[in-house]
């Protein structure tokens, strides 16, 4: 089964993705036969033992995939924001776990040290994270509040030397792996997001420790876990971007995260699309296989065409994002289309397979639980269209 999905996949790539730069094309096809040798045959014991993909991890490092958007002077790969769409997607097409974990250091925790840290910052924070062998972390989310992230209530109080960092933030992917960590606190909570600031915290680091690990329905191989901060004094030239700036810094950072999560969903799609077209090639019903029922066809019609519609709407965000446009409405859009599509290509692939839909034997159980994720973090679908509508209006007045 596993050999027959390879080779089907690999026919499908080369008819579809020609229009591709030859670079592109070059890095898709290197991750597809990563994505085929290394995270299709593992990603099952990954997500049942929640295993860390640590060699998978350094290996993508190896590659250039953990920092994809840094230039070569910190020591990142230095290619566009589209060749980052494409690796997340390829990689969540075996592993959605290590699409996330490779999502969150490059867009959330590389992205913004990149855009607003200091050159001091940029050598200690980036360049030690660029080749896989440390992740970094972006902590904004707390217990009481994730949608609306203004109403941050972790404190930083401002004393000679340093700020001292309280409270708990939730949530947070790559958390135990993590050797630094963005993190956003208060340091006035009347002004909301305006006095929000984002500190740079190494970890281990005195007073700052690590919640229990969550035991959570899909993305079981990355960590998720609270960052719980007690009298954590962190450095002021450990301050990203200016006092106050924590909130304008986690909306710029999230635009680029959506893209990689859009991806990651798209990956996903993919999986459950290669899953039930190879399936309903083999299993036949009523004497014949069941590709050749047009209730079937019709399911895959649906599945392809929103997979294809949400990946033009992702690919067209990191377009825009690459020439330096505005993207904050077209990333939404993306990351909206895209985590719907994987919520349904998982759903119908499940429908596809019948019974073997159903158990951990075939991967279509996999992706259902996988998808669900990429309609929450980093703003959920209601959030998603709140950015939509807001901006498409701003555009009429
Ligand atoms: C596995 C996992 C990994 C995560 N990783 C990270 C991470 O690395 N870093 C980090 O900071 N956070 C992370 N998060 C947190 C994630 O971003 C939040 O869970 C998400 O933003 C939603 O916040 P919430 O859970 O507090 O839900 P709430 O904000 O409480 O929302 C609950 C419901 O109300 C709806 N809602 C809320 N406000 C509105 C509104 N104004 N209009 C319409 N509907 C609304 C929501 O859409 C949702 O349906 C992660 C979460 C999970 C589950």
């Amino acid at each position: 089964m596993k050999s027959r999905l390879i080779s089907a996949f690999f026919l499908r790539r080369a008819s579809n993705f020609s229009s591709l730069p030859e670079t592109h094309r070059i890095l898709r096809d290197t991750l597809a036969a990563f994505t085929n040798e290394q995270l299709i045959p593992n990603a099952h014991n990954f997500d049942k033992f929640g295993l860390f993909p640590r060699d998978q991890i350094e290996q993508l490092g190896k590659l250039g995939i953990l920092s994809l958007n840094i230039p070569s002077s910190l020591g990142g790969a230095e290619f566009d924001y589209l060749a980052y769409a494409i690796a997340v997607e390829e990689i969540s097409r075996g592993c959605a776990s290590t699409g996330v974990i490779v999502s969150v250091n490059n867009s959330l925790y590389l992205g913004p040290i990149l855009k607003f840290g200091s050159d001091k910052q940029k050598e200690d924070f980036i360049t030690p994270f660029c080749d896989g062998t440390r992740l970094g972390c972006f902590a904004l989310s707390e217990p009481g509040n994730g949608s609306d992230a203004g109403a941050a209530s972790c404190t930083a109080k401002e004393e000679s030397d340093c700020f001292v960092l309280n409270g708990t933030k939730a949530w947070i992917t790559n958390g135990y792996e993590a050797e630094a960590a963005i993190v956003f606190a208060t340091t006035d909570k009347q002004a909301k997001h305006k006095g929000i600031s984002a500190f740079i915290v190494p970890k281990p680091f005195e007073g700052l420790s690590l919640g229990k690990k969550e035991d959570k329905l899909g993305i079981r191989a990355s960590s998720t876990c609270n960052l719980i901060l007690e009298n954590c004094r962190v450095p002021k030239e450990n301050i990203l971007g200016n006092l106050g700036e924590g909130f304008k810094i986690a909306m710029s950072t999230l635009d680029s995260g959506r893209i990689g999560i859009a991806s990651q969903a798209l990956g996903i799609a993919q999986a459950s699309i290669d899953c039930a077209v190879d399936y309903a090639l083999q299993r036949k019903s009523f004497g014949s296989p069941i590709s050749n029922l047009q209730s079937i066809q019709i399911k895959l019609a649906d599945m392809e065409t929103r997979l294809q519609s949400a990946r033009l709407l992702t690919w067209h965000a990191a377009t825009l994002q690459s020439e330096g446009e505005i993207f904050t409405k077209e990333a939404a859009m993306a990351k909206l289309a895209a985590s719907e599509a994987a919520t349904f290509c998982s759903h119908q692939a499940i429908q596809i397979l019948g019974g073997m839909g159903y158990v951990t034997e075939m991967p279509a159980e996999r992706h259902y639980r996988d998808a669900r994720i990429t309609e929450i973090y980093e703003g959920t679908s209601e959030i998603q269209k709140l950015v939509i509508a807001g901006n498409l209006i701003k555009e009429y007045q």
